[in-house]
């Protein structure tokens, strides 16, 4: 398969978006890292996500959407907090678990009952998943295991002939992925840190939990919230230079 890399324009979202609506894989920028995506609501699609990542099938994809009033079909409720936490933070780089409805394929919540929902900041984001007619699920464009793409080109080294098409939008401004919030409960809980941070959360809600894996390694039988705490992230193929020694006063 051969991958075409296309800068942001009306013309490339709309092949980009049917290509979403016929079953195939995009690379598409967000605010926070490039997403590999798909329809959602096809299991079949979203099956190609963990194919082209070699993504473990026990870790579940962030579903993307473009608008608050495509949430609705897609949960089973929204928690007083969770609406509040959406009105300080979205669009942007915030993630929300809460309860899945059916129309949530198991392949994307890794069997789970809760989805992540993420309503990004990014106007081609919003734009190809307005575009396409569903909402679209979609984790780091990059291999497992590797560092997650901040633009077209590094989707392009990991995805070149695995993906039909990669959305060029330029260089991902955050760079580090969403904060990830367990927002099913009366008080949130952070389960993977990132742009939105526990002040940020406590401010608005008055309380928040971070989760003990966050900062802890797992102990052998440890049940994580979040499967992606699991796995191994980031981990770059280069040299690392460590410089030891006294901070100058
Ligand atoms: P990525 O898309 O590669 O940034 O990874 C998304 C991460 O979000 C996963 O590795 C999980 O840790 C987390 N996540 C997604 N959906 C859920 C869920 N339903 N429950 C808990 N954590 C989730
Ligand atoms: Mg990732």
């Amino acid at each position: 398969m051969k991958t075409q890399v296309k800068p942001v324009s009306p013309e490339a979202i709309a092949e980009a978006a049917q290509l979403i609506a016929d079953g195939e894989l995009v690379g598409m920028p967000t605010e926070t890292v490039y997403g590999l995506g798909a329809n959602a609501l096809d299991e079949t699609a979203v099956k190609k996500i963990f194919e082209a990542k070699g993504r473990p099938g026990d870790n579940p994809l962030i579903v993307h959407v473009s608008s608050l009033a495509e949430i609705p079909p897609l949960v089973r409720e929204v928690p007083e907090s969770a609406k509040k936490l959406m009105e300080a933070f979205w669009p942007g780089p915030m993630t929300l678990i809460l309860p899945k409805s059916d129309r949530i394929p198991g392949a994307v919540s890794a069997g789970l009952d809760t989805v992540g929902i993420r309503l990004p900041a990014s106007e081609a984001a919003r734009a190809l998943i307005a575009a396409s007619g569903c909402p679209i699920a979609a984790p780091s464009a990059n291999r497992s295991g590797k560092p997650s793409p901040t633009t077209a080109q590094h989707v392009f080294e990991d995805m070149d002939g695995r993906i039909p098409m990669i959305l060029d939008g330029g260089a991902s401004e955050v760079g580090v992925e969403s904060s990830v919030i367990d927002a099913t409960g009366d008080v949130p809980v952070i389960l993977r840190p990132g742009g939105i941070t526990p002040e940020m959360v406590e401010r608005v809600l008055g309380d928040v939990k971070v989760d003990e894996h966050v900062m802890s390694p797992l102990a052998e039988g440890d049940i994580v919230r979040s499967p992606g705490m699991k796995y191994k992230h980031y981990a770059p193929r280069a040299k690392t230079v460590i410089f030891d020694g006294q901070a100058k006063r």
